[in-house]
């Protein structure tokens, strides 16, 4: 199937199990799944890596319990804290700085990549992880929106896969498996509507930080919540199923389904609609890509249909929630205005955070950036950090 970043794998060029595996972002929401579904199988996964930011006690507890060989931290100070924390006689190698999630990524031991740092800084290890040829799960979305050709470029040279674990992707990428690219005629995203799905405009503007971060369905870290609260989350995800199935953005729909049940459908041209549906829980996705081609079993509640009764779906509300069509007029303006957009939203998601704006000032501070940029080169991972600097710098200012 060509329509796949990198073509379908077959069984035997992936690795044999068990399988080695390094986990960037492993503090995070993503990460803890991971180590959960791990946990489940130990005969299957041995944790060779875990790297976190500055999440210190978090990383010497999950240290403790896997016993992995390498652990890499952002900073000297997180190195010696991290150390005084793990039990006597266990002396893993730390790593630390920014190279180190490079380094880990493209251990010549590692079989599969775990991608989940949040943000731009999840780009330059997932970039080095296809140079290296590894078996990529993916979660950092951002990643593909900055650099969606650049990775596709890197994985076909140098034979990488790349599982998408992000839910609605993954759902696509089952619902492809098996079936003619040239048979496709759409991909539908859909997205929860987040915790605002019901609210107009006067509402969102005095909408704080608490009330954002709580989403009906899903339980995530916090920007990826924020996402989700201004749709800005499904806008990447747009971009992101771009690049992972080669289609245009006109073949790629979003429809507003607030049971989070039904993780996405691709709809071929005889009509036929193929949907994947599972419990709103990323350990399902997460497993998928982990153990592929196999289908592990996960200890997790099966949806009961009878007990749900209706699954539902609406069009998005573009009108109150702008940040989604700024996504999908960012691809189709070129390759660099998701650059821009990325930027601006994790610096305008940040800011909302710490209380700085409003809610609504984060499609405006985007929408100002995007507006004063006329497109440049992004071919390379040096001009897609520039760029993403230059307007992180320039949209602090506003
Ligand atoms: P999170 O904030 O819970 O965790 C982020 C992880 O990245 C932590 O381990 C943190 O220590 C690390 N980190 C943060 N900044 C870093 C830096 N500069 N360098 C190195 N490490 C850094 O985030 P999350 O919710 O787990 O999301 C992670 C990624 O997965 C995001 O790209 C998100 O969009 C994507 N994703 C998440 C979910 C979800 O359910 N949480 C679903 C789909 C996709
Ligand atoms: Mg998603």
């Amino acid at each position: 199937m060509s329509l796949y970043i990198s073509s379908l794998p077959s069984a035997d060029t992936l690795p044999d199990f068990p399988r080695n595996l390094v986990i960037l972002g492993a503090t995070g929401s993503i990460g803890k799944s991971t180590l959960s579904v791990a946990a489940e199988h130990p005969e299957q996964y041995h944790i060779l890596a875990l790297a976190g930011a500055r999440n210190i006690s978090c990383l010497a507890q999950q240290a403790e319990q896997f016993r992995p060989e390498y652990l890499a931290v952002l900073t000297e100070e997180g190195a010696k804290e991290l150390k005084s924390l793990l039990p006597a006689g266990y002396n893993p190698h730390i790593l630390v700085g920014e190279q180190a999630y490079i380094e880990l990524a493209t251990l010549p031991d590692a079989d599969v990549i775990l991608s989940s740092i949040v943000g731009a800084a999840g780009l330059p290890p997932t970039l080095a992880a296809a140079k290296a040829g590894k078996l990529i799960a993916l979660a950092n979305k951002e990643s593909l929106v900055l650099a969606g050709d650049l990775i596709r470029t890197t994985c076909r040279e140098n034979n990488a896969v790349l599982l998408p674990v992000d839910s609605e992707h993954n759902a696509l990428f089952q619902s492809l498996t098996g079936h003619e690219e040239n048979d496709v005629t759409r991909l539908i995203l859909t997205a929860s509507g987040g915790p605002f799905r019901e609210k107009d405009a006067e509402f969102l503007q005095t909408v704080t930080p608490a009330q954002a971060l709580k989403h009906p369905n899903w339980s995530m870290g916090a920007k990826i919540s924020i996402d989700s609260a201004t749709l800005m989350n499904k806008g990447l995800e747009v971009i992101e199923a771009c690049h992972l199935y080669g289609l245009s953005v006109e073949r790629v729909h979003v429809v507003v389904h607030p049971q989070s049940m039904v993780h996405s459908l691709v709809e071929y041209h005889d009509t036929s609609l193929l949907a994947h549906l599972g419990p709103a829980d990323m350990r399902v996705a997460i497993s998928y890509c982990l153990g592929y081609p196999k289908r592990l079993p996960l200890s997790l509640t099966p949806i009961d249909l009878t007990e749900i009764g209706s699954l539902t779906f609406e069009k998005p509300r573009l009108d109150v929630f702008p940040c989604l069509q700024l996504a999908f007029d960012a691809i189709k303006s070129g390759p660099s205005h998701p650059v821009v957009l990325n930027a601006a939203n994790e610096i305008a998601v940040e800011r909302f955070l710490q209380e700085d704006i409003a809610f609504l000032d984060i499609p405006r501070c985007i929408e100002k950036a995007l507006s004063h940029h006329s497109g440049c080169d992004v071919s390379s991972l040096d001009a897609i950090i520039e760029l993403d600097k230059r307007t992180r710098q320039e949209v602090t200012k506003y």
